[in-house]
């Protein structure tokens, strides 16, 4: 057994005198991954979803100096957009945390080491757990760090620590994806292929700016040969609106009457694919006597969009023959409605047999790039590997795999993020563990989790950076390993496990997430549980046994080694009886892995060719509510609707990594910045460059004026990469998916020469 001294040796060079004041205290079964070789290695990037693979170019040390996109991925062709680019500028941040920090008794964060640091993470996290019930201390993970590492998290706090709540940001920007697939299809299981794309006649993208949030798929769109008609409906004249065939600026959170309006076309119009329908949905009867209220004389009333524009976008899409696909992303996942919003575009495609073939489906764009491997494996919402924690059945049957007592599994998933900020409120909570992600920044109302920090007894915070506005309320600071100084798979929007390979050492004392989640295992005495977690190797076969049998199947996967080989590999993928997406393998039915029988994957794969879903009867459901108000509508007071988003394509999330390179900082503003209708600024005195002052009824900040057309009259926009940003925004969330709507509140406006505001 290797120990915490081997860890760091291994990864550091020669371990400093305070690392060995206990040595063996912190068993490992397994060495960390050395560096690759000298040369080129690829990895898959570390930002956002779309899974680009990047050839990293070493020195004759082995270590990362340069990179470029690899020409032979499936999925980036050889492009990446300015954020992959410098994926290894973040890595050279002069403010790395290299070391545990403790905060002091003057308040000032400390170096410690880790084994001080262990130490005083068990202590303090089981004294709270004693004082107050193991339900007193939750975990706010992210859609950042490796599969291995978050199923690892998962089985760690939930099986090993008692904790029943561990939520992460993928709450914040897929939620509503899972939850709207699970119900509709009976399995998180987004259908499509980025061949789509490429493929499609129509092209529908509904609260999604690929142009910017997504470049890569982006060019995918501009690579399609087939003259498509693409529809974007946005409320801002985005970079992708602007080069649509038709933009429809709804009214924000009109979408879903919208959406409904066109399905009452689809039946209108005479373009249901009824043979479809009757063999393979239910609940269609129902909907379709739904809609009916949906006239084009309402739709246009509360979406604001004319009767002619409605007209051309049901006829696009009921174009007989036309191939067409639905995209959502964002726009669609942070609303109130954001679960019935996107069954409403997956309604739209089986009522017209749009799924299942090239240039279809009803498609969610994810955002981090690794929300698809939260979804599957983070051990929140669903039970590890898809299953259900309610039911006993799934709950014997991954106890099983994991080799552990079925009773150490909790019998409900965990509380969704803002509950467990409820829960903090009330006192229930009194401590978290935040790792990779900026909560303190990026939550909704932000306002309330600075209150609620002086509540918390206990803060952890497990980052790359210990600068972030949530590392410096820590009381403690675990210093993480970023992308590139530690391996493990991706799962992007495509459903294709990718291999990020290490082609960095972590300064400092920083460590890989694994490696601290093993620690901490053994620290707080539950390591025993997971031996068979010796490395995210050994890891991986763990996450193919919990896939076996489900939709996601994939163990036909060798190890890492086989998906890089691949270019990747979507899921399902199993081993034997089926080798690709639902289709018999007659000619080596018992084959698995490495048996020349098996055909490798084909590099771009949909699901659902069959019209079989994964629900009980075989069928997909329709699902419908009526539109509901918005929230927080105008008023006199706050006459001005904000919208919350991607600021620029160099630009990620709370700007913890994008900030850190020169390149990317000279490609975006790096002050706030709002963008006012030029009729609004005109009736406010503002032009642009000009301060503005704008106030909520939950907290008050300033930004520079960008005056634009591409907001609508009475409705502004700002870029979400700003803390202030979220002192603003307005605590409502989606009933199903607990997403956060952070795409409109009610806000006021005026130069900070007027103190009208
Ligand atoms: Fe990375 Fe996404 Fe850019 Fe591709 S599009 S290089 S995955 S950030």
């Amino acid at each position: 057994m290797n120990t915490l001294d081997d860890l760091l040796h291994a990864r550091t060079g020669p371990m400093t005198s305070e690392l060995v004041q206990r040595p063996g205290d912190f068993g490992l079964g397994q060495l960390p991954a050395r560096l690759a070789p000298a040369g080129t290695a690829k990895s898959i990037c570390g930002y956002c979803s779309t899974g680009c693979s990047l050839q990293i170019h070493l020195n004759a040390a082995g270590e990362a100096i340069n990179l470029t996109p690899d020409p032979d991925h499936p999925v980036n062709l050889g492009m990446a957009c300015p954020k992959g680019w410098e994926s290894l500028a973040p890595l050279a941040a002069p403010d790395r945390c290299t070391t545990p920090l403790l905060r002091d008794a003057t308040g000032v964060l400390q170096p410690v080491t880790w084994p001080e640091a262990l130490a005083v993470f068990t202590d303090r996290l089981k004294a709270i757990q004693a004082q107050h019930g193991p339900g007193s201390v939750a975990v706010l993970s992210t859609g950042q760090i490796m599969t291995e590492e978050m199923a690892l998290l998962g089985a760690l706090t939930k099986f090993g620590m008692g904790i029943a709540d561990l939520d992460s940001n993928t709450r914040q920007c897929m939620a509503t994806s899972h939850v709207a697939y699970k119900q509709s299809y009976g399995f998180d299981a987004p259908p499509f292929t980025y061949a789509d794309f490429e493929e499609s006649d129509v092209l529908v993208f509904v609260g999604a700016n690929p142009c910017i949030a997504h470049p890569i798929m982006w060019q995918r769109v501009m690579r399609n040969r087939r003259q498509p008609t693409l529809i974007v409906v946005d409320p801002r004249r985005t970079e992708t609106a602007m080069a649509a065939t038709l933009h429809l600026p709804a009214y924000p959170k009109s979408d879903l009457t919208l959406l409904y309006g066109l399905a009452r076309e689809v039946i209108r119009r005479g373009a249901v694919d009824a043979a479809f329908v009757a063999a393979h949905t239910t609940g269609f009867a129902a909907f379709a006597t739904f809609v009916e209220a949906f006239t084009p004389a309402r739709v246009s009333a509360e979406t604001g969009l004319s009767t002619a524009d409605l007209d051309r976008a049901a006829a696009a899409i009921c174009r007989p023959g036309a191939r067409v696909s639905y995209w959502w992303t964002m726009g669609v996942n942070q609303s109130h409605q954001a679960t019935r919003t996107a069954q409403a575009l997956i309604n739209l495609s089986l009522m017209a047999g749009q799924i299942g073939k090239p240039g279809t489906g009803a498609n969610s764009i994810t955002g981090q790039c690794n929300a698809m491997g939260s979804r599957l494996f983070g051990n929140a919402t669903s039970l590890v590997g898809g299953y259900d924690f309610a039911n006993a059945a799934h709950r014997t049957h991954v106890a099983g795999i994991l080799g552990i007592d079925a009773a150490l599994i909790p019998a409900q998933p965990s509380r969704a993020y803002d509950r467990i900020l409820d829960a903090v409120e009330t006192g229930e909570i009194r401590a978290l563990w935040i790792i990779a992600t900026n909560t303190a920044h990026s939550w909704i109302n932000s306002g309330k989790f600075a209150r609620l920090r002086d509540q918390l007894d206990f803060l952890v915070v497990q980052d790359m950076y210990a600068t972030t506005e949530t590392a410096q309320q820590a009381d403690l600071v675990l210093p993480a390993a970023g992308w590139g100084e530690k391996q493990g798979v991706f799962i992007n929007s495509e459903r294709r496990l990718g291999y990020a390979r290490k082609v960095a050492r972590a300064p400092g004392l920083a460590l890989s997430d694994f490696s601290i989640f093993k620690l901490v295992a053994e620290a707080w005495g539950c390591g025993p549980l997971f031996t068979r977690w010796s490395s995210p190797a050994a890891a991986l076969q763990i996450l193919k046994d919990l896939s076996r049998g489900q939709p996601c199947d994939f163990t036909g996967i060798r190890d890492h080694d086989h998906i890089e080989e691949q270019g990747g590999i979507q899921w399902p993928y199993p081993d034997s009886t089926f080798c690709r997406a639902g289709s018999p393998n007659p000619a080596a039915p018992e084959a698995g892995f490495g048996d020349p029988a098996v055909p490798p994957p084909d590099r771009e794969r949909r699901l659902f060719a069959d019209g079989q879903f994964p629900t009980p009867d075989g069928r997909a459901r329709f699902l419908f509510d009526e539109p509901a108000p918005l929230p927080e509508p105008v008023d006199a007071a706050y006459p001005f609707l904000l919208n919350t988003g991607r600021g620029s394509s160099a630009q990620w999330h709370t700007g913890s990594r994008t900030d850190k390179s020169a390149v990317l900082r000279q490609l975006a503003p790096t002050v706030p910045w709002i963008e006012i209708h030029p009729t609004d600024a005109t009736a406010l005195g503002l032009s642009t460059g000009q301060t503005v002052a704008i106030r909520s009824r939950r907290g008050e900040t300033t930004a520079l004026a960008v005056v634009t057309p591409i907001v609508q009259p009475r409705q502004v926009f700002m870029p979400m990469h700003f803390p202030e940003v979220n002192r603003l925004t307005f605590p409502a969330y989606d009933p199903h998916s607990r997403q956060p709507a952070y795409k409109a509140c009610a806000v006021s406006l005026a130069s900070v020469n007027d103190s009208s505001a």
